[in-house]
Formats: structure tokens, C-alpha cells, sequence
């Protein structure tokens, strides 16, 4: 059976990825991973659903274990991707989509070269900025503080393999899909069992 691949999306707050994320994984063969987060959980997020939301000791515990595909910590909370989970879906033949930040996706490529980085950008900043505002999940302060930190997170961008540029949100997702589907069209890892399968029809 062919094994699923990792797929690591990340870009500025409100740029979209979750939105793109989401209609992704109408894929029943596409799986996105949970993260552990130490901060509280805002209206409406689910304990296992949007995040599992653990204590501090959890989190330290769990980083020591090395049970975490990567971690981070962002404005003051830390987040880490469980490792026995992503690989299991992975191994079952599933595409596995992680939404992290870049220091973490860094750490991904760096453990796992095979994975794909796709860096979704917005349009303008100006429509970062209205996107954010009309989200409603962030003050005007914590919009400033995100917008200062933008461009910094773009310089990472040559570190991606793909980006995507999240204007008209129906092509944004159509280039996800194609680039998923590219990916999976390499020969690297490949070439030998497809060799061998028409080998055996002779
Ligand atoms: P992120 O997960 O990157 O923080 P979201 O997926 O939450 O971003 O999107 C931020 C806001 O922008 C949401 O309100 C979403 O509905 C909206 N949005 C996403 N993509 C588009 C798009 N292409 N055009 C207009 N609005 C969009
Ligand atoms: P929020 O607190 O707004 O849900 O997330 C803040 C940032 O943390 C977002 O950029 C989000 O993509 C990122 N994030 C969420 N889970 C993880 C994770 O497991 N690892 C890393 N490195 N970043 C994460």
C-alpha cells in the first residue's frame, strides 16, 4: 500500500488556512492532526476537536517523551504536534495535514525531508487585515501585534516548498489540491515498486 504523505501548511494569522484546510479534508484519505496546545480554550473550541488543551506539566511531559513531531512556543502558549498519531494515519495510507506555525514547520522538514511545506500568503496586507476584523477573534491590539509580526514570517518563505496566494478562495484550493496530487505523482520511493508491478504482468 502506498504510505500518505505530510503535508504542512503555515502562513501569517487569517491568511486563510484554515478555510483551505477544511475543504481539504473532504479527502476521506486526508487526515489533520490535533494539536497539544497550554492555552485556554476561546468560545466554542472543543477539547480534541480544535486542539487537545493541556496543562503545562502534560506539555513538558510529552516534549520529554519525545512524543511531539515538532514544538513551539508562540505568544507566550505552547503548541506541539503528537507524533504517534500523524505517523499512524500516515502508515494507513492517509495524507496528514498539520496547520503550524513556521519555527515548527522548520522542524518538521528538518526530521522529516519528504514532507511538503506550503506557505499560504494573502493577497495584500490590507485584506489580511479586513479578513482578521471580519473573523472577530482577535482584538485591534492583538491584530496590530499579529500584523507587525507578518512580514517577518514571510521572510521564511524561500524555506517553503510552495506557496499559495489566497484570493479568489475556490482557486486557492484547487492549487492545494493540485499540489497535493503533483506530489503524489513523484517517482522518488516509487519508481521501483511501479517497475515491478508491470514487470509481474509480463
Ligand atoms: P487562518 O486559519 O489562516 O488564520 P482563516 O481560515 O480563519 O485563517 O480565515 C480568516 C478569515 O478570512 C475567515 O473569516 C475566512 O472566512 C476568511 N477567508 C478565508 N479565505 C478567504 C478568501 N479567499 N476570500 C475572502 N475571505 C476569506
Ligand atoms: P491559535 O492560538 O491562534 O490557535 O494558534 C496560534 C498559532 O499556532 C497559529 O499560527 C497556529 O497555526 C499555530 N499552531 C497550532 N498548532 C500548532 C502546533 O502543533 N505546532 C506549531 N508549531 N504551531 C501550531
Amino acid at each position: 500500500m502506498k504510505k500518505g504523505k505530510l503535508f504542512v501548511f503555515s502562513g501569517p494569522s487569517g491568511t486563510g488556512k484554515g478555510t483551505i484546510c477544511r475543504e481539504l479534508l473532504k479527502n476521506p484519505d486526508t487526515w489533520l492532526s490535533v494539536s497539544y496546545t497550554t492555552r485556554a480554550p476561546r468560545e466554542g473550541e472543543e477539547h480534541g476537536v480544535h486542539y487537545f488543551f493541556v496543562t503545562r506539566e502534560e506539555y513538558d511531559r510529552t516534549v520529554e517523551e519525545n512524543g511531539f513531531l515538532e514544538h513551539a512556543e508562540i505568544y507566550g502558549n505552547c503548541y506541539g504536534t503528537p507524533k504517534k498519531y500523524a505517523l499512524e494515519h500516515m502508515a494507513a495510507g492517509e495524507d496528514v495535514i498539520l496547520e503550524i506555525e513556521m519555527q515548527g514547520a522548520l522542524q518538521v522538514k528538518a526530521a522529516y525531508p519528504d514532507a511538503v511545506l506550503i506557505f499560504v500568503l494573502p493577497p495584500s496586507l490590507t485584506e489580511l487585515r479586513n479578513r482578521i476584523r471580519l473573523r472577530g477573534t482577535e482584538t485591534e491590539e492583538q491584530i496590530d501585534l499579529r500584523m507587525k509580526t507578518t512580514l517577518q514570517e514571510i521572510e521564511l518563505l524561500e524555506k517553503y516548498d510552495y506557496f499559495l496566494i489566497n484570493d479568489d478562495l475556490g482557486e486557492a484550493i484547487e492549487t492545494a489540491r493540485c499540489i497535493i496530487r503533483s506530489e503524489h505523482c513523484k517517482t522518488a520511493g516509487y519508481a521501483k515498486s511501479l517497475i515491478d508491478r508491470y514487470k509481474e504482468e509480463e
